[in-house]
């Protein structure tokens, strides 16, 4: 008999570490990607201490630190005055906290993978569990068959819809622009462009931030209310004239990032109410495809990374033939915390308030007692 086979869906920034996490603990694990190849999409990510105590599991912990940005505060501050509305220490929880490009700490989890085990143009078509085996085909005619398949396939998850049925998620009535500013466009204006802050404006809100450890590019996400969604694509084109519409009369910083911007983007904020189940049969799921959030807090993605890292402990607890008691142990051990962080995330209140963050980033999966009692 062959060695058990583990297959995930979708090579973001959950999938991406949980095949490296199993890889590293001795599974069999193929990931499977619809995107035809790797690309450097235009956006920055905060990875809490949280998340870099996991990176040290699959060797990436020193690399990514080495090319992020490592602030070691973040502030809060009033988006018309510029008052501060806290000062937040980002040292003392176990681990750096790092903000960094995405595709660069994408690139940089993929690589962790072994060799000919990252499959891309993979868009899983139909995935059936047969209660032996899951038989998987993918839109290039293509197929595959595992003992367990993992869905990390986001917040339009094809595992989630195959569980519950379809159903759009809920637009959350706000979007997130996004844009990557050469920090040399900023050497020209006689004001302090600060490692890591947040600036709030009583309906709206901008995070700013580096990218790289050279603070040569620098980066804002926003939080702005918009009535409804009515495009098609994942995200589209936005502009100056419509930044500095979203956002009149703010702090000269925040008009200088505008006035420095030469693209921009503009994303719709979608979330999902809590899923009833997270797994069923030999089918699981992790990250964005089970508890999506508005990502205010910046720890989404950190959240699907924290996930398959559980997930991983829990199946080598019990072996993949017991994936029944595997998939239990994880959601006993991750629902309350994904739950919590979620519900924060879309409330936009963290850390707006000099308040302590610790129980987000002086978390340590690995060292969480395994929660048994509800997994029976
Ligand atoms: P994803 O990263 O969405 O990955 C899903 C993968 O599955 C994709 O690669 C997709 O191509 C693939 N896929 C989908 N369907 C299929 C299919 N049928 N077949 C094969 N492959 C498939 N989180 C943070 O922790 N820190 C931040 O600073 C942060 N900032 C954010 C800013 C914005 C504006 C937004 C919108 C989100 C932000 N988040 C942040 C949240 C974060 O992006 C998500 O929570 C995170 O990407 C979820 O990871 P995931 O692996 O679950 O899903």
């Amino acid at each position: 008999m062959g060695k058990q086979k583990i297959a995930i869906i979708g090579a973001g920034l959950g999938g991406a570490v949980a095949g490296s996490l199993l890889q590293h603990s001795g599974f069999d694990v193929d990931v499977y990607e619809q995107a035809p190849t790797f690309s450097r999409l235009g956006a920055g990510i905060h990875m809490g201490p949280n998340v870099l105590k996991i990176f040290e599991r699959i060797g990436v912990a020193e690399k990514i630190v080495s090319i992020s940005s490592t602030p070691t505060f973040w502030l809060s501050r009033d988006g018309i005055s510029g008052e501060y509305l806290s000062r937040i220490p980002l040292e003392g929880y176990g681990h750096t906290y790092c903000t960094v490009h995405r595709g660069d700490l994408q690139a940089l989890q993929c690589d962790t993978l072994k060799d000919g085990t990252l499959h891309f143009g993979k868009k899983l078509a139909t995935i059936e569990d047969t209660g032996i085996d899951v038989h998987m085909t993918f839109e290039d005619g293509t197929s595959a068959s595992a003992d367990i398949v993992i869905g990390a396939d986001g917040i339009n998850s094809k595992i989630r819809e195959t569980l519950l049925g379809f159903e759009k998620p809920n637009y959350s009535g706000w979007v997130g622009h996004r844009a990557l500013i050469n920090a040399e466009r900023l050497k020209k204006y006689d004001l302090e462009f600060e490692d890591c802050v947040k600036w709030w404006g009583p309906d709206r809100h901008m995070m700013v931030y580096f990218t790289t450890s050279r603070k040569d590019e620098y980066y804002y996400v926003t939080g702005v209310p918009h009535d409804a969604w009515e495009f098609e694509t994942a995200f589209v084109d936005s502009s100056r004239e419509e930044m500095h519409a979203a956002f009149p009369g703010y702090h000269p910083v925040i008009e200088a990032l505008i006035d420095s911007t030469e693209t921009v983007t503009k994303w719709p904020l979608f979330n999902r109410n809590p899923l009833p189940i997270w797994s069923q049969g030999r089918l699981v799921m992790l990250g964005d495809a089970c508890h999506p959030m508005k990502p205010h807090m910046a720890q989404g993605a950190a959240m699907a990374i924290e996930d398959a890292a559980m997930l991983t402990r829990c199946l080598l607890e019990t072996g993949i033939s017991d994936y029944a008691t595997a998939f239990k142990l994880y959601e006993v051990n991750r629902r309350d915390r994904a739950t919590r962080v979620q519900v924060v995330s879309n409330a936009n209140t963290f850390l707006l308030t000099q308040e302590d963050p610790s129980w987000v980033y002086g978390y340590d999966v690995y060292a969480e007692p395994l929660r048994t009692e509800d997994a029976a």
